[in-house]
């Protein structure tokens, strides 16, 4: 619980932490230590940060803590996935996944607690929306797996494990876990800015990927301000069908979609977007909607189709397309030469929100009603 008056440094960005210390009659390069003693080492303990200024040390517990929001549960699958949940107070709670892969460690990122988009085949929608995330629980999520990480396989600051699933680290960020970033954009983009800032997790800009279902301005915005990868969460090909799906279609139907993705491209760190399609059992998945799609997005977006085997879950009344009609709908997409990738399914014996991860999901992110069964408690995270 934060003290009145004391501020969470995981808030800042570097720029931010400077002037805050700028406030505390501190010089610059202050920032720059303790932002390295945080995010490089994970060390929240200001009496640790030998080489801050005796002062500054002495002065900071008072005035700053450094934490993320404590850990209810940790499930990790027999595939090394690993997913925490973390209490956000007022009985939300939010997660993040680990998916370690042999080319890349890759950590799934909440930013909002429940989500006002309402998609009719997401669990996240349907729990409806609590509240926006701030930048230190965004961040936090990425302090807490990356430290918890390093910890746990011995790497000192820094180090990276050889290559292999077992000794990955986070070195991919995707903001594909609950919560839609796009409508938290004031809290997105310093924690964004973290992510990339060579004195923190110093990511490219290629492996953070914003996931997005469509808003408009705000893909404006993100170009201007942090161009990272970008995804777009399409699952349909038609308007009549996506406002269905995807109610913020209405706001901004396909049209103005994809011009936005067009011009996002300019200044993107990759030369495609990545559009996402969740495939459902006799909504979205016929090969004339296959058909359909290749007709809206070719000779008009650089991109890349990424099919997502859906994930079930009781309220949604939706099945997931069979595995043959998923291969034949990417067979009509590959024949028209758009890559098409079909998400592998990982951590199937754990449920998550997110998008990465298949198995039956439950309402398992309310704190009160969580389950229990097959998750590892962990301690409550170190008071500030
Ligand atoms: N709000 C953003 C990011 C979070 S959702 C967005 O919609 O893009 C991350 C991804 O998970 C999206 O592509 C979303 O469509 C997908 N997703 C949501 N619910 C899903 C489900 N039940 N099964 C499979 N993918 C799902
Ligand atoms: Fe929100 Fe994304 Fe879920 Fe849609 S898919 S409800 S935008 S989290």
């Amino acid at each position: 619980m934060q003290r009145p008056g004391v501020v969470n440094l995981l808030d800042f960005d570097l720029d931010a932490l400077s002037a805050h210390c700028g406030r505390l009659g501190e010089k610059p390069f202050r920032a720059v230590q303790l932002f390295r003693w945080i995010h490089q080492r994970g060390v929240s303990d200001f009496s640790q940060m030998t080489d801050l200024a005796r002062s500054l040390r002495e002065q900071l517990p008072s005035l700053a803590h450094v934490g993320a929001p404590p850990v209810v549960s940790e499930q990790a699958s027999d595939d090394g996935t690993t997913k925490w949940l973390f209490d956000v107070g007022g009985g939300n709670a939010v997660e993040s996944v680990f998916i370690p892969e042999a080319e890349r460690g890759t950590l799934c990122v909440s930013s909002q607690a429940g989500c006002a988009v309402g998609c009719r085949f997401c669990a996240t929608g349907h729990q409806g929306f609590s509240r926006n995330l701030t930048t230190a629980e965004i961040v936090g999520q990425l302090w807490f797996a990356e430290h918890h990480l390093r910890a746990r396989l011995g790497l000192a600051p820094g180090e990276r494990g050889p290559k292999g699933n077992d000794t990955r680290v986070v070195d991919n960020v995707v903001m594909m876990g609950m919560g839609e970033p796009l409508q938290n954009y004031g809290a997105l983009l310093p924690a964004l800015r973290v992510m990339l800032d060579d004195h923190a997790y110093g990511l490219s800009r290629r492996r953070v990927t914003v996931s997005t279902s469509g808003v408009v301005p705000m893909i404006h915005r993100l170009r201007e301000d942090c161009p990272v990868s970008l995804a777009v969460s399409l699952h349909a090909p038609d308007d009549a069908l996506r406002d269905q799906l995807v109610p913020l279609n209405r706001k901004y139907p396909l049209n103005e979609l994809l011009q936005a993705c067009v011009c996002y491209l300019d200044a993107a760190p990759r030369d495609f977007i990545t559009f996402e399609y969740c495939m459902l059992d006799g909504v979205n998945d016929s090969l004339d909607q296959a058909r359909a799609l290749v007709r809206l997005v070719h000779d008009r977006v650089a991109c890349k189709i990424n099919l997502i085997p859906f994930n079930p879950f009781a309220q949604s009344g939706l099945k997931r397309s069979p595995s043959e009609r998923v291969a034949a709908f990417a067979d009509v997409l590959q024949g028209a030469g758009i890559v098409t990738t079909i998400r592998r399914t990982r951590g199937d014996d754990i449920a998550a929100a997110c998008g990465q991860l298949a198995g039956e999901v439950q309402d398992r992110t309310r704190v009160a009603q969580r389950r229990t069964r097959g998750t590892i408690p962990l301690l409550p995270a170190e008071p500030a």
